[in-house]
Parts: structure tokens; C-alpha cells; sequence
């Protein structure tokens, strides 16, 4: 029988929910394109309902009880002394979600001869050292595309927040007070701008769909081009690197993994590119930016305005320099996380851990590392060290 070591962010500080604020969830038939969504045996919770913090317990305990495996759930993850750290040494499997990671480091794998599986509750396995992982074995999965959407949603809305000055603009109202002014001069419209996303995969491709209908022009970098049909669809122009397309836009949004292609990207030399008040939008991982550079961007003016969910570490200490830069729209990594992808990725571990215990074939598309090396979706999109 096996230990199942669930890491999850903490229940809310007044404590775990019994009603919500609505009756359910939208039925979806399949993501765009046909992918189907998770197909677990079954589930043992209530769609909508609040999955990913410790009493939630991704809904897995019954099911995994009943087969006689131990299910140990903490949000205590970081440091010598926390529980995972504790736990991890004769653990079988880990979960973790990206939005409060448990960082599986070369050393902590080392660490833990028994684990064989690490789940990625969510999509972005760049907390598990993938080299490491492909070193001593571990399989890596992760449920793609079970936030595509909710992220891409939280993506165009962190862009007309930025671009109409949205949140400084609320801040007035709280505050009491009513001056036009100091709310509009930094508000600008978002039609017939150039708006660039760094990847087109499921996120980035789903924000160019969503922003067409406000009359911009699209732009997007990637490693592979996307059909020539959607090109034409969306009126895109493609450009070879980021290189080639920071320079023309006024609004860039990155989708791209983080890994060591894109690690640091977004430094004071790709910065300097950028059109004087162009915003950046980053919902993808924070060291796909160089934190400091973009302090100094925004305090230079070269950006407008930055905003996203994702930082580095998380939880982001309170003394993070995003957490008090100007013009900045930071939300704590919440994009993936809606109650509407809970929903999905607890279906989609759930099917992971059936396929896993079952001894059948995990979804190709589900998969990051296995057998010894980068496979399914991780081979398409992620490049390792070695
Ligand atoms: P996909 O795998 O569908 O798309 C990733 C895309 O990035 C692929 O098209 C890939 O190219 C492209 N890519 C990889 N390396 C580069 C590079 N060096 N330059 C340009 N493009 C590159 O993933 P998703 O769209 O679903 O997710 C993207 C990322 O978003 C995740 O890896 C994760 O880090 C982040 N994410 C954040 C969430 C949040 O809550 N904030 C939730 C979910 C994801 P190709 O495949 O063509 O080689």
C-alpha cells in the first residue's frame, strides 16, 4: 500500500467553507480543440466546491482509504522542519499545486527513495526538478489543460485592468473620495493596440482568441507556429523570438513554461526593448522575469504598468519588491486556482492516481517525465539541463 503526500494551501483564515457564493458550475463537454476533461471512475466531491486548501483534500481521501493507501495532507512545505519535509522520506507519491508548491529539489528526491510519482494538482512542474526526477525515476504528471482557460480569463482581465488604470481608479472609491483626474490620467483604451504573447499553447492561444473581438493587433512568439488557418483567423503576426516581437507592442503577455529557455527572459536587455509604457502581463512563472529588472522598469517608466499571480518564492515573503512597486496589479497565484479548475484538476488527479495504482497508461497528454526521461506533454514543451 502506498503514502500519498498532499501539500495544499491553507483553509481560508475563517475557516473552511459551508456555502458558496453560487449553485454550481457550467457543464463543459470537452476543452477547445476536443481534448476530453479528466474521466476518473468517479468523485467523491461536490463540483464548486472549495478542493484545493487542506480540508478539501482534492476530495481524494475515501477513494484512496478504500484501496488501503495512507493519505497524509499539509500546508506545511518549506524548511528542515516542516511536515513534507518529514514526510517525504517514505513517501510514495507527491501532490502539490504550483499556487503553494512543494519545491522537489534535486536534494529533497534524493531524499525520498520510495517516490515514484510527483502530481502536479494543476499545469507547471518546473517546482520538481525535472533532471532529478528523470535521474532517480520519478514519473511527472500534470493535469493539462485543467486552468488553461481560468488562466487565460485572469490574463485579458489583468490587461484592461492595467490599460484603463482599473485598480488605482477602485482604490478611489474605498478610499472616499471622487477626483476624475487622478484616475484618468493613466487610462488609455485597449483598441488598436499591439498586444504580444510570449507562446502560443493553450493559455496564450486562448488570450489571442479572447482579445480579437477588441479590434488590436496580435502578435505571438513560440517554437512552433501555430496553423496557418488560426494565423489567418485571428489576423496574427508571427515573429522567430521574443526578440523580434517585444519591440513592437504595447501590451506582451507570457505563457511559456519556465525553463531553461525561458528562464530570465524578461531581463534589463529585453526591458530596454520594450516601447516606453508598454505593459507586461505574466501569469507563466515569475523567474521567467528578472524580479529586480522589473522594479526598475517600472520605476524608469519603461513599463506602464506589471501584473500577474506568479513570484518567486511562494508564498512571496511580505518584503517582496512586487508587493510595493509602482503601477503594478500582482494577485497572489490565484489564476489556475477558481473553484471552476479545482473542480477539474481534483478530477484529473484523481484519473492520474486510478491510472497509477490500476496499472494502466496515464494520458499521454497528462505526462511530463516518465520512464527515465522528458515524455507526452513535457517532451512538446519543456527542455531539461542535460
Ligand atoms: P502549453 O504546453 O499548452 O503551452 C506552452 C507553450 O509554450 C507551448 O506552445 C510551447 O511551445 C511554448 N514554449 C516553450 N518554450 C518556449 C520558448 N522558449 N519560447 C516560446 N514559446 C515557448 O501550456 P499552457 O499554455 O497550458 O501553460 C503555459 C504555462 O503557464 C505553464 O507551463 C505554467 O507555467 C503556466 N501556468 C500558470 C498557471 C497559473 O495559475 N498562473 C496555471 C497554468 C499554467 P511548443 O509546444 O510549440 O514547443
Amino acid at each position: 500500500m502506498a503514502k500519498i503526500l498532499c501539500v495544499l494551501y491553507a483553509d481560508p483564515e475563517g475557516g473552511y467553507p459551508d456555502t458558496y457564493a453560487r449553485d454550481g458550475l457550467p457543464h463543459l463537454d470537452h476543452y477547445p480543440g476536443g481534448q476530453t476533461l479528466p474521466t476518473p471512475g468517479g468523485v467523491d466531491f461536490t463540483p464548486g466546491a472549495l478542493l484545493g486548501s487542506v480540508s478539501g483534500e482534492l476530495g481524494l481521501r475515501g477513494f484512496l482509504e478504500a484501496q488501503g493507501h495512507t493519505l497524509v495532507v499539509t500546508s506545511d512545505k518549506d524548511g528542515p522542519d516542516s511536515v513534507f519535509e518529514r514526510e517525504l522520506a517514505d513517501a510514495d507519491v507527491v501532490i502539490s499545486q504550483p499556487f503553494w508548491p512543494a519545491y522537489l529539489t534535486a536534494e529533497r528526491i534524493a531524499r525520498a527513495p520510495k517516490l515514484k510519482l510527483a502530481v502536479t494538482a494543476g499545469i507547471g512542474s518546473d517546482h520538481v526538478d525535472l533532471d532529478a526526477a528523470i535521474q532517480y525515476g520519478v514519473t511527472v504528471a500534470e493535469v493539462t489543460y485543467c486552468n488553461s482557460i481560468s488562466v487565460s480569463e485572469h490574463v485579458v482581465m489583468m490587461i484592461l485592468s492595467l490599460v484603463r488604470n482599473y485598480l488605482p481608479s477602485h482604490r478611489i472609491v474605498l478610499d472616499g473620495g471622487w477626483n476624475i483626474a487622478d484616475a484618468v490620467s493613466r487610462s488609455y483604451d485597449l483598441e488598436g493596440m499591439h498586444v504580444g504573447t510570449v507562446a502560443a499553447g493553450r493559455i496564450g492561444l486562448a488570450v489571442l482568441r479572447r482579445l480579437a473581438p477588441f479590434d488590436v493587433h496580435l502578435h505571438y512568439t513560440d517554437r512552433h507556429r501555430l496553423p496557418r488557418e488560426v494565423e489567418e483567423e485571428l489576423n496574427l503576426t508571427f515573429h522567430e523570438s521574443a526578440e523580434d516581437m517585444v519591440p513592437v507592442c504595447d501590451v506582451v503577455t507570457v505563457n511559456a513554461p519556465l525553463h531553461p529557455e525561458t528562464e530570465g527572459l524578461f531581463g534589463d536587455r529585453l526591458l530596454s526593448t520594450m516601447k516606453r509604457g508598454a505593459y507586461l502581463i505574466n501569469t507563466a512563472r515569475a523567474r521567467i522575469c528578472d524580479e529586480d529588472a522589473i522594479v526598475r522598469a517600472l520605476e524608469s517608466g519603461r513599463l506602464a504598468g506589471y501584473a500577474g499571480d506568479v513570484w518567486f518564492p511562494q508564498p512571496a515573503p511580505p518584503d517582496h519588491p512586487w508587493r510595493s512597486m509602482p503601477h503594478h496589479g500582482m494577485t497572489p497565484h490565484i489564476s489556475g486556482s477558481s473553484l471552476s479548475a479545482q473542480t477539474r484538476y481534483a478530477a484529473g488527479t484523481r484519473e492520474i492516481l486510478e491510472s497509477w495504482f490500476g496499472g494502466t497508461d496515464i494520458r499521454d497528454e497528462y505526462l511530463i517525465v516518465d520512464g527515465g526521461k522528458l515524455a507526452g506533454a513535457g517532451a512538446h514543451a519543456y527542455s531539461t539541463n542535460t
